[in-house]
């Protein structure tokens, strides 16, 4: 069983409890217009255009596919920078023993992994896979899915993998179903479906909600959020819009919000009991 592995932090302390592996997979099944990693949305369609561009002979077309030659690779970005289908050549194509010999390497550092991406979901049998072997050979170790919630979690199909997941962090980017679309693609009832799920069966451990001004009703989503976390132990975390990474064809919708702002949104996650909520 193979996967597209985008790239390994081998240590993070922003993505789950403690010190961890994050791991981001490349694939996603939304289009955010404030996409930081714009070039972890979809798979390479060979097209070439980067090999072009390449100024360190780190990247080779063989037949339809990119070989990227990592030892050369400058890390100058200028392939993701030239691509126009938000892929990326520098990613690998991973079995999860491969992936198991990364986490064997640092195995006594971390308290676990955070499985990203990308939306990380899209490998769920691999990750019920990768989880189960890693349960075996470091039953120590905790395995989190960071989510943009697109897969309905309580569907039979993901009973295995929610099952064998410790916790997730869940994106709820906007309550407003209409507004969602227009943000992502794709409409928000899975979204909320599973906020709801996972804190009934006890496995969410955060909620994110990133702030745009003016473009989304960010009040509504922070209210109706907190409802629904108000007095559970589960983080919510209500993140600033910043620009860097975002594509340029994108950013005339998208405005930076005040910090006053943020607080403000703060105090209404508190006023509505949210336990931990936080401003990044
Ligand atoms: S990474 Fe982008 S530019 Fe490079 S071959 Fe793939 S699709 Fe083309
Ligand atoms: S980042 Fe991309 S363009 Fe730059 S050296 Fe590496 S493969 Fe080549």
């Amino acid at each position: 069983m193979k996967t597209y592995l985008n790239k390994i932090i081998k240590f993070s302390n922003v993505d789950g409890p403690g010190n961890r592996m994050a791991i981001f997979f490349q694939n996603c099944n939304f289009n955010c217009k404030y996409c930081h990693n714009p070039e972890t949305i979809s798979l390479c369609v060979g097209c070439g255009k980067c090999v072009e561009v390449c100024p360190s002979k780190a990247l080779e077309k063989v037949g339809n596919e990119i070989k990227w030659i990592e030892k050369n690779c400058i890390q100058c970005d200028r392939c993701t920078e030239i691509c126009s289908h938000n892929s990326s050549p520098k990613v690998k194509n991973i079995t999860v023993e491969e992936l198991l010999n990364e986490i064997r390497k640092v195995k006594s550092f971390i308290k676990g992994i955070t499985v990203s991406g990308g939306e990380s979901t899209l490998n769920y049998i691999f990750l019920t896979e990768l989880f189960k072997r890693i349960k075996e050979e470091f039953p120590k170790l905790t395995c989190f899915v960071d989510t943009n919630g697109s897969l309905n979690l309580s569907d039979e199909k993901y009973k295995d993998f929610v099952n064998i997941t410790d916790s997730f962090m869940l994106d709820v980017k906007a309550w407003d179903e209409k507004e969602h679309l227009d943000l992502v693609g794709v409409d928000n009832k899975n979204v909320i479906k599973n906020l709801k799920y996972l804190l009934l069966i006890k496995k969410l451990y955060e909620v994110r909600t990133v702030i745009v001004d003016k473009y989304l009703n960010n009040e509504l989503t922070v209210k109706e959020v907190s409802k629904i976390i108000s007095n559970a132990d589960i983080r919510y975390k209500i993140i600033k819009y910043r620009s860097i990474g975002v594509r340029e064809s994108m950013k005339n919708d998208l405005k930076i919000p005040t910090d006053i702002r943020l607080q403000e949104l703060k105090e209404i996650a508190n006023s509505l009991n949210v336990k931990n909520a936080l401003v990044i």
